[in-house]
C-alpha cells in the first residue's frame, strides 16, 4: 500500500479527516505541568526589581546595570562595552548615579531596590565632557575616516550635540601601522577602550591585541603572528568591533557610500525603545 493510502485511506485528492485520539492527561503529567509552572514563577520572582529614573525595571541576578537597562528598553550610552565580553569600565561614558555616587553602569551589578539616575542634566554634561576629551586627545579627522557614519564616537558626539570641544586639541604624534596584510592600525583614532583586547582571543586564550608602553604613551598593538594569519572575515569582525576607525580592514575604502551608513540612517541608541 502506498504511503498516501496508508495515511489518507484512499487515493483521492481530498484527504479524509483522520480522527486523532486525544491523549489522556495522567496524574503524572499534571504533576509535571504544576512543577514547570512553579519553576517559571520562581525564576520570575528571582528577577531583581530596581528603577532607572523612576521607571521600574527587572534584572537577572548578577546582571550589570547597563545590560539590564538595555533589556528594559532604556538606553545608557557607552563606548567600551561589548555584550557578553568581560566589562572594563574604561571609557566611563556609561556613568550613572547610584545613591549619589557616580559609577560605570557596565561594571555595577544591579542590587534589589537600587535607584539609578541616568537621564539627568548632570550626567548628560559629564558624558559630553568625556566625549569632548576623547576628541581632543586623539586626531579624529572624520571626513577622511573609513569608519565615518559607522563610528560610535562620532555618533555619540551627534547624540550629545557636540559642536567644538571646549578643550584645546592635543594633536598627539601617533603612529599608523600598516605592516600586516589584513588590518591597518591607526592609533590617531584609538580611544583605548580595550574592546579589541577583550573580544579577540585565540584557542589558548591569548589576546590578538595588547597595550604597549605606559601612561600617556599607552598604545594598541597587534600580535604579529596572529596578524599574519588573519582571514578576511576576522579582519572585518575586528573592524566592526572597534567603536572608532582605529582598526580598519585593508583594501576596504568607501565601498559603503557616506549617507547610507548605520548612524547616517539612525541616531545611536535609537534602536532602544526609550532614548535619552
Ligand atoms: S583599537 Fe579600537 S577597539 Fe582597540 S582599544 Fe583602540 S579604539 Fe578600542
Amino acid at each position: 500500500m502506498s504511503i498516501f493510502k496508508k495515511i489518507f485511506g484512499r487515493k483521492s485528492s481530498k484527504p479524509k479527516v483522520v480522527e486523532i485520539e486525544k491523549e489522556e492527561v495522567t496524574v503524572e503529567d499534571k504533576k509535571i505541568i504544576v512543577e514547570e509552572k512553579e519553576i517559571k514563577n520562581k525564576t520570575m520572582s528571582e528577577k531583581i526589581k530596581f528603577t532607572i529614573d523612576g521607571k521600574e525595571c527587572l534584572a537577572e541576578r548578577g546582571q550589570n546595570v547597563l545590560d539590564a537597562a538595555l533589556d528594559n528598553g532604556i538606553y545608557i550610552p557607552y563606548l567600551c562595552h561589548v555584550r557578553g565580553v568581560k566589562q572594563a569600565g574604561s571609557c566611563r561614558v556609561c556613568n550613572v548615579k547610584v545613591a549619589g555616587r557616580t559609577m560605570t553602569a557596565c561594571t555595577t551589578p544591579v542590587a534589589p531596590g537600587m535607584e539609578v539616575e541616568n537621564n539627568t542634566a548632570e550626567l548628560r554634561e559629564l558624558r559630553l565632557t568625556i566625549i569632548e576629551a576623547l576628541f581632543v586627545e586623539g586626531n579624529h579627522f572624520c571626513p577622511s575616516c573609513e569608519k565615518s557614519g559607522n563610528c560610535e564616537l562620532q555618533a555619540l558626539a551627534y547624540h550629545y550635540q557636540m559642536m567644538v570641544p571646549r578643550f584645546p586639541y592635543a594633536f598627539p604624534q601617533k603612529k599608523v601601522e600598516a605592516d600586516n596584510s589584513k588590518i591597518l592600525i591607526d592609533r590617531n583614532r584609538c580611544v583605548l577602550c580595550k574592546r579589541c583586547i577583550r573580544s579577540f582571543k585565540d584557542e589558548n586564550g591569548k589576546s590578538y591585541f595588547a597595550f604597549t608602553k605606559r601612561g600617556h604613551k599607552l598604545e594598541i598593538s597587534m600580535d604579529k603572528e596572529i596578524a599574519a594569519n588573519l582571514t578576511d572575515e576576522k579582519a572585518q569582525e575586528i573592524m566592526d568591533t572597534c567603536p572608532v576607525g582605529a582598526l580598519i580592514k585593508k583594501e576596504k575604502g568607501f565601498d559603503e557610500p557616506i549617507g547610507s551608513r548605520k548612524f547616517d540612517k539612525q541616531a545611536i541608541g535609537s534602536d532602544i525603545k526609550s532614548v535619552v
